[in-house]
């Protein structure tokens, strides 16, 4: 049985605001840059769940991709069913198990799942090792390399006294024939390929006879290739000269540059009123819906007023102070700096204008929550013939069971 279909309401029109609109053709052209970078280079490219796991859309995304890669027993299951052997037994494509940290009561699990399983630390590696051996599944180990392109302190795995991975050569060293790869996730929207570039060296210079006694190493995430202006090919070449070198098969895990630009969040204004500024309030919230926007204190680029397309960036607000004429955003939860950002928009807004939220697809709807027991988003997909499936709606039952 097909799992989707037990979920789906097919729909032909839209439902009421606040939905998470994903559209199919933009997701597939950023699948066709991971399938070229593929190609060009040799790498495998594994989904990461973790920043989105949307699965009503893996149908377009499975062609171009070697599977998923996961953070807990529930992503690894998901990606098993859903993207996975779990899916059909005659599908290629890999699911990696990864997880900070593993307890003794779910690995038997989890390895039933995993074509290969990454442990973040020695210790967890001599924990389970025997258990994954037993099952014939391929083990890995995080590695650490002390260096990062991470703007964010918060997102930084190089972090001082980071726990993600494993640092010591020595120790690493000491393993080594316990474990057939390593996983190096060191980037974060990292849009540069020299630093990035830069970064691998780094990664050589320290770890480089410890590679080449591997079979395979993931890079891990957050390197921004799907930018328009990213130079892919250098970047495969790269890649592909590592792999040679080290005699390892690369794998990749992009999570936002699998999904980048390719969904929004649709609202409407509910409310506006005057405070110096104008202010609109829409129903939806970002430390509900959009959480990331609160954690990085960043704004959400405007995509689309009344269904008509639009690109709003928005501006600064540590800058904005006297422009009286910018009109501030914000969510309908009660914490007061629930900002979708501010805008220099061409009319002011009415009660009933619907505004979408652009890059609205990767860690929103894996982190949603019932902050306020605001109406959760529905789930809609724009399908590549461009039917409109509403894919999950959520009601008051929902929001009852996510608690007792
Ligand atoms: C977060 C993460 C990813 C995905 O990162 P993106 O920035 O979304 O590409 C991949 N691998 C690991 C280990 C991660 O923690």
């Amino acid at each position: 049985m097909n799992a989707k279909t037990s979920l789906k309401t097919t729909k032909s029109s839209l439902p009421p605001t606040p939905y998470y609109l994903l559209d199919e053709a933009a997701i597939v052209a950023n699948m066709q840059i991971i399938a070229r970078l593929c190609e060009l280079s040799g790498a495998k490219a594994l989904l990461a769940l973790k920043c989105f796991a949307t699965w009503g859309v893996f149908d377009v995304m499975q062609p171009y991709l070697h599977g998923t890669t996961s953070s807990s027993l529930n992503e690894v299951r998901l990606g098993y069913e859903t993207f996975g052997k779990g899916k059909d037994s005659d599908n290629e494509k890999e699911t990696h198990a990864y997880s900070v940290a593993y307890s003794a009561d779910e690995i038997d699990e989890v390895l039933s799942y995993a074509d290969k399983i990454i442990f973040n630390s020695i210790s967890q590696l001599n924990a389970f090792k025997e258990q994954a051996a037993a099952k014939g599944i391929p083990v890995g180990l995080r590695l650490n390399p002390k260096t990062s392109n991470s703007s964010f302190i918060i997102a930084d795995p190089a972090r001082p006294f980071s726990r993600l991975g494993e640092h010591d050569k020595d120790k690493i060293a000491a393993v080594l024939s316990d474990i057939t790869g390593v996983m190096i996730h060191n980037n974060c929207e990292n849009d540069s390929f020299e630093a990035f570039s830069d970064s691998l060296a780094d990664i050589e210079a320290r770890f480089g006879d410890v590679l080449a006694q591997l079979e395979w190493v993931s890079l891990g995430g957050g390197i921004h290739f799907i930018a328009p202006d990213y130079p892919l090919e250098k970047l495969a070449e790269r890649l592909k000269g590592f792999s040679e070198k080290y005699g390892v098969q690369v794998y990749l895990e992009p999570g936002e540059a699998s999904i980048h630009g390719a969904g929004s969040l649709v609202t409407s204004v509910l409310d506006t009123m005057h405070n110096e500024k104008n202010l609109a309030v829409v129903d939806a919230s970002i430390e509900a819906h959009m959480l990331d926007l609160l954690i990085y204190r960043e704004s959400a680029p405007i995509a689309a007023i009344n269904k008509e397309s639009i690109n709003i960036l928005p501006v600064d607000m540590a800058k904005t102070a006297d422009v009286v004429d910018n009109t501030i955003i914000y969510g309908r939860s009660c914490l007061a700096g629930d900002i979708f950002g501010e805008y220099a928009l061409p009319n002011q807004l009415q009660v009933g204008d619907k505004i979408a939220f652009g890059n609205a697809a990767g860690y929103t709807m894996v982190k949603k929550n019932w902050f306020n027991g605001i109406n959760m988003p529905a789930i809609v997909i724009r399908r590549l013939d461009g039917s409109i499936d509403v894919q999950r709606e959520f009601d008051y039952q929902d929001y009852k069971a996510s608690l007792s």
